[in-house]
């Protein structure tokens, strides 16, 4: 039986799931639903910040200078390569253009439903092979709701849109420009400013050197290890923010300095507005239950979730997920029982916790994305990602760790599936 089928998103993730479900027509008939008015998702750059003409939140958190902080080489879905050639690291309009070639070459654009916002999804039953109740409806009549039945569900709506804010004390009381990390788009607005980023994670660190170039001075504040990398001479790193006054921010090693500016480079939440209580999804300090490996619901395996995990190399591993996904809902992949899977979460889970990381980390993947990659491809038996893609994200890392400011000043190549060659251009 053809098996109905409804993507949420239209970014990369959902290009994805409708690019493997449409290639397999005797099995699946697919639907996508994107509020925007065009594929990319984050990779849609907007100078707009607030809502857009629809009275929808901006939805993504692209900025103007923004590079790929991976090189393409290992960005790309494993079947479907950027152009090859220099440069490596590339602009957002070029993965935008990458994304809408993909689209364009496995023609998924017919099944998409643009400007069209899912509203609820609900289980018709308890069980877990239960079918689906969408209600949708055009983003510019939102009174204007339909309501389709689906066998199975994929969600694919990103989680680098809706902020996470930090409690600061003072933070009221301070008089300069506050936004979060979502609403940055260029580092002009901070010409001879001083600023502080606060958030050390990837956005933090990319942002604050993008605005270093401007800025009189940026404070990059982080309750993490200090960066023992190459720095701009007008940045500093300091301990997290103990409070503000109305126009000086004070560390946690007491240090006082006047700033003009603060950047909250402090993460996303995960939301999925559209999920009824009946999903049964919790979300407690930005983990997700109950989902087997980080994907699949354990009650209903019709609900499955495309691109939780944080630090990892995205496209090949939202490949490797939905090929599971689809494993598992043509019967080739049988899941273990729910008790089984609940342990399995749990277990991985308490091994993160007993390494101290906090509950928030629970998604997060870093080394351990490529057994949890092989580990999808050997359940659902589809090919593992190249060795080369591992060996290239893990040399990358440590180049970015010691030479932030230049190590996007590389290109690699690919020789084969096992072999990666740097071509220096500066020294
Ligand atoms: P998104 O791209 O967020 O797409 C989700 C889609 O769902 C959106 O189009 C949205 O409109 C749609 N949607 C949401 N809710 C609904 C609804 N209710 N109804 C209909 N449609 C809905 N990754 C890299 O590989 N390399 C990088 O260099 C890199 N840099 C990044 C820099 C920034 C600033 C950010 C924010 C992310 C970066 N990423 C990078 C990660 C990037 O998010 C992933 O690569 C990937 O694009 C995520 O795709 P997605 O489909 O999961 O989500």
């Amino acid at each position: 039986m053809v098996q109905k089928v409804a993507v949420i998103g239209g970014g990369a993730a959902g290009l994805c799931a409708l690019r493997h479900l449409t290639a397999r027509p005797e099995q699946f008939q697919a639907v996508a639903f994107e509020q925007n008015s065009r594929v990319g998702g984050t990779w849609i750059f907007t100078n707009k910040i607030g809502k857009d003409e629809n009275g929808l939140p901006i939805f993504s958190s692209m900025y103007k200078n923004l590079r790929t902080n991976l090189p393409k080489e290992v960005m790309a879905f494993p079947d479907f390569p950027f152009k090859t050639g220099a440069p490596s690291f590339i602009s957002h309009e070029e993965v935008l253009q990458y994304l809408e070639n993909y689209a364009t070459h496995y023609r998924l654009y017919k099944y998409i439903k643009f400007q069209t916002i899912v509203e609820t999804v609900r289980p018709l039953k308890g069980d877990n092979n239960t079918s689906w109740e969408l209600t949708y409806c055009p983003v510019k009549e939102r009174d204007q709701s339909c309501t389709e039945l689906f066998d199975a569900v994929i969600v694919c709506n990103g989680h680098y849109s809706v902020p996470l804010y930090p409690d600061i004390v003072g933070l009221e009381d301070f008089a300069g420009q506050v936004i979060h990390s979502h609403d940055y788009r260029e580092p002009e607005k901070y010409a001879d400013l001083r600023v502080v980023c606060l958030g050390a994670a990837a956005s933090g660190q990319e942002i604050c050197l993008d605005i270093a170039s401007k800025a009189k001075q940026v404070y990059l504040s982080h309750d993490t290890p200090f960066l023992k990398t190459d720095l701009p001479s007008n940045v500093e790193q300091q301990p997290g923010i103990k409070y503000l006054t109305k126009s000086s921010v004070i560390f946690s090693n007491n240090e006082e300095v006047e700033i003009d500016a603060l950047i909250l480079c402090t993460g996303y939440k995960y939301s999925f507005p559209f999920l009824t209580e009946e999903c049964h999804l919790k979300i407690e300090q930005e983990r997700i239950t109950p989902l087997y490996k980080h994907l699949v619901h354990t009650q209903f395996h019709t609900l499955s979730f495309i691109g939780i995990c944080k630090r990892i190399c995205p496209f090949p591993q939202f490949h490797c997920q939905i090929k599971f996904v689809l494993s598992v809902l043509d019967g080739s992949t049988v899941l273990p029982s729910q008790e089984e899977m609940d342990r399995d979460t749990e277990r991985d889970y308490q091994t993160r916790l007993e390494e101290g990381l906090p509950p928030r980390h629970a998604h997060t993947m870093g080394p351990r994305q490529w057994k949890y990659n092989d580990d999808l491809s050997c359940m659902a038996k589809f090919e593992p990602i190249p060795k080369v893609v591992q060996q290239l994200y893990d040399y990358v890392h440590d180049e970015r760790n010691n030479y932030l400011s230049i190590y996007k000043e590389v290109d690699y190549e690919l020789v084969d599936d096992t072999i990666f060659k740097p071509i220096q251009r500066y020294k």
